[in-house]
């Protein structure tokens, strides 16, 4: 955890600050380990200070490495007038994770406020060996909650029952939540990239989109596989393996260095060229605490990648009126090979 604010005191320099207000629950999570709705943190070169509401003080008083500080309920309005003393000059602050009025709070206090985004979320990007443990148990967790899917079947079952039955499998499983509410989408419902399930039943002879996601110690894992339901018209089949092509090419370009755009054009190039138009969503995102965060991997990112991040890479076809299909594999990117960590099977499965 020290580890952590430590890289964070390493940008205060550049972001032309003595000090850095950190706001968002998540980011106030990843660096101390605390776990609160209402809690600021605040680091400076020396000191690294949580200040929380009577609610959370015992928990906060637990914490290694910190300072804890007892606020009252509204933070901004507390700490506005103690951000001089705790830090010697202008504070950074969470521009995309602070209400306007809260801003307002804080401008009263007197402090200089340094607008930033995307720091401690670049941070978060590179992942350290416990966060990949976590995400690798949260990934093998939803790989069994597949493999029990092809032995439990659809045909007969609405797409909420789907649903119900991966969050069970997942949670009798160990998961402590499921990451996101899971998608399952049957024929049409397929084509659309985010449906929500319904009570739709699953018939014979469609394409059934499944997206599933599992959190272990606040970590998720996001996958997507695409069963049938019997034999397939001929489009459909081919929407498949032109995405299976299209996922590997995305896979088979992971590595350092690769810019998010490049990565999104791979696998966009595969499903251009084989005539299903252009991939209509980004390729992949990167996931750790949250289930979509740094890096982006799509058109006009500019970002690249480096070893230990965790990104998805998940092209689709969405033929409207017809059915969907999208592959989606987790992994980490390494030196040399990405490891994957979603492990059920690519090839078109076809369920009962
Ligand atoms: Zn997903
Ligand atoms: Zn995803």
């Amino acid at each position: 955890v020290t580890a952590r604010i430590d890289r964070l005191r390493a940008r205060l320099d550049d972001l032309g600050a003595a000090g850095f207000l950190v706001s968002n629950p998540t980011n106030v999570r990843y660096l101390t380990g605390f776990q609160s709705s209402n809690a600021y943190l605040v680091v400076t070169p020396e000191r690294a200070v949580v200040s929380t509401d009577f609610r959370y003080l015992e928990a906060a008083r637990a914490l290694e490495g910190v300072e804890v500080l007892e606020s009252e309920r509204d933070m901004a309005g507390w700490i506005a007038p103690r951000l001089s003393e705790l830090a010697d000059g202008p504070v950074a602050f969470e521009a995309d994770s602070l209400t306007v009025a809260s801003h307002d709070s804080l401008s009263g206090g007197g402090a200089e406020l340094v607008p930033t985004t995307g720091v401690i979320t670049g941070i978060r990007a590179v992942k350290d060996p416990e966060e990949l443990d976590a995400i690798r148990a949260a990934a093998a967790i939803l790989s069994a909650a597949y493999e029990a899917l092809a032995e439990h079947g659809l045909v007969g079952h609405t797409e909420l029952e789907i649903v119900w039955f991966l969050e069970k499998t997942m949670r009798e499983a160990g998961a402590e939540a499921a990451a996101f509410d899971a998608i399952v989408g049957v024929g049409p419902h397929g084509a659309v990239p985010h449906h929500h399930p319904d009570d739709t039943q699953i018939g014979p002879n469609e394409l059934v989109v499944v997206d599933a996601g599992a959190r272990v110690h606040g970590y998720n894992s996001d996958c997507t596989r695409t069963f049938a339901t019997g034999p397939l018209p001929e489009e459909l089949e081919r929407a498949y393996a032109v995405t299976k092509e299209a996922q590997q090419a995305g896979l088979d370009a992971v590595r350092p260095g690769l810019n998010g755009k490049d990565a999104h054009e791979t696998a966009a190039q595969v499903i251009r060229d084989a005539g299903f138009g252009e991939l209509s969503h980004g390729l992949g995102h990167g996931l750790g605490l949250d289930v979509h965060e740094l890096p982006v991997l799509r058109e006009g990112v500019d970002m690249t990648l480096e070893p230990r991040n965790v990104v998805t890479i998940e092209p689709g076809i969405y033929l409207a009126g017809k059915g969907g299909v999208r592959i989606e594999d987790l992994v980490i990117v390494t030196d040399s090979e990405p490891e994957i960590l979603t492990t059920f099977t690519k090839d078109l499965v076809t369920l009962g």
